[in-house]
């Protein structure tokens, strides 16, 4: 492509939201053979809700009031989800202190009037800290229904389980579906359970065996190099839990609503923040590159 057609690209990208920085983003964007996208608030709207809950030994208001506390200070979508549901039933949240988020498992806190350190994560998040995490038909079902299950301890006693769900975007089947008519090999991938990440892959038409479940941030970025082995690789995210991905693919796209990390770790920065921007770069790094197929 000449200097001219990069920059009339790049200026028509501008346009349209997507935002590219520089000429090598599009003209990787143009070869790549492979796109990864990040699961929660990506492919899915990132506005969760608490959609059901199971309290041991407590009220559900407790275990709610309890969870949204330690999550006070995270600005992790799920704990948006909880302090919402907290509100929503007038429940005032307890002074924390030593709040802390541990990337990609969940967040933890002392709490002064509960005389507790409290904990909220994933099953493997809670393993590790020791509690015996209680998983019945209920919490299958939540995830089989596509929702996130946190976990709950008091110290390392198991105190519940909370669901939280958060919608597919409308546009994401629709580009998903537009990659593999491009041949473009499309995966997602997650932190969340396996089986809650199945649930949403049926949603926006992934198949399983594009699907890895369970994965920490690095885990993200070993899954970019691995596929780098077979061709250029787009990944999309929100940057939450996923900024060593975008850094290390051959392409990062960052939502536009995303964080700045995101935004400083991406090449190319959808305004819109809607997934059809993926389809309008690719389509657009191909025209600036002549390899319309
Ligand atoms: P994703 O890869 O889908 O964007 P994350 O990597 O952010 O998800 O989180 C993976 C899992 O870790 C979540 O499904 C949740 O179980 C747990 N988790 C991470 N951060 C938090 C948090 N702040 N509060 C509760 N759970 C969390
Ligand atoms: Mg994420």
């Amino acid at each position: 492509a000449t200097p001219t057609a990069v920059m009339v690209g790049t200026g028509v990208g501008a346009n349209l939201g997507v935002l590219a920085k520089g000429g090598a983003a599009l003209e990787h964007a143009a070869a790549c053979k492979v796109v990864v996208f990040d699961k929660t608030g990506t492919l899915t709207q990132g506005k969760p809700r608490v959609v059901g809950c199971q309290a041991y030994k407590m009220t559900e208001d407790d275990l709610i009031r309890a969870a949204a506390s330690c999550e006070q200070h995270s600005s992790h979508p799920l704990a948006g989800a909880l302090r919402r549901a907290a509100q929503q039933r007038g429940l005032k949240l307890l002074r924390v202190d030593d709040a802390k988020d541990v990337e990609g498992l969940g967040a933890q806190a002392n709490v002064g009037d509960l005389g507790a350190s409290v904990a909220v994560g994933s099953s493997r998040f809670l393993r590790e800290l020791g509690v015996d995490v209680v998983e019945d038909e209920t919490t299958q079902r939540w995830r089989q229904e596509a929702a996130t299950v946190v976990h709950v301890a008091f110290d390392r006693r198991f105190a519940g389980s909370i669901a939280i769900a958060d919608a597919p975007r409308p546009e994401a089947s629709l580009v998903i579906a537009w990659l593999h008519r491009q041949s473009i090999d499309v995966w997602m991938c997650t932190g969340d359970s396996s089986q809650t990440a199945d649930a949403v892959a049926l949603q926006v038409g992934l198949s399983r065996n594009r699907v890895r479940a369970g994965q920490l941030p690095r885990d993200k970025r070993d899954l970019i190099t691995e596929l780098q082995n077979d061709g250029l690789v787009v990944f999309v995210g929100d940057g939450v839990n996923d900024a060593p991905a975008l850094a290390q693919a051959d392409v990062g796209v960052a939502l536009g609503a995303g964080s700045g990390v995101a935004v400083e770790a991406a090449d190319v920065v959808l305004v819109g923040d809607d997934l059809r921007g993926v389809s309008t770069a690719l389509d657009l790094a191909r025209h600036t590159y002549n390899r319309i197929r």
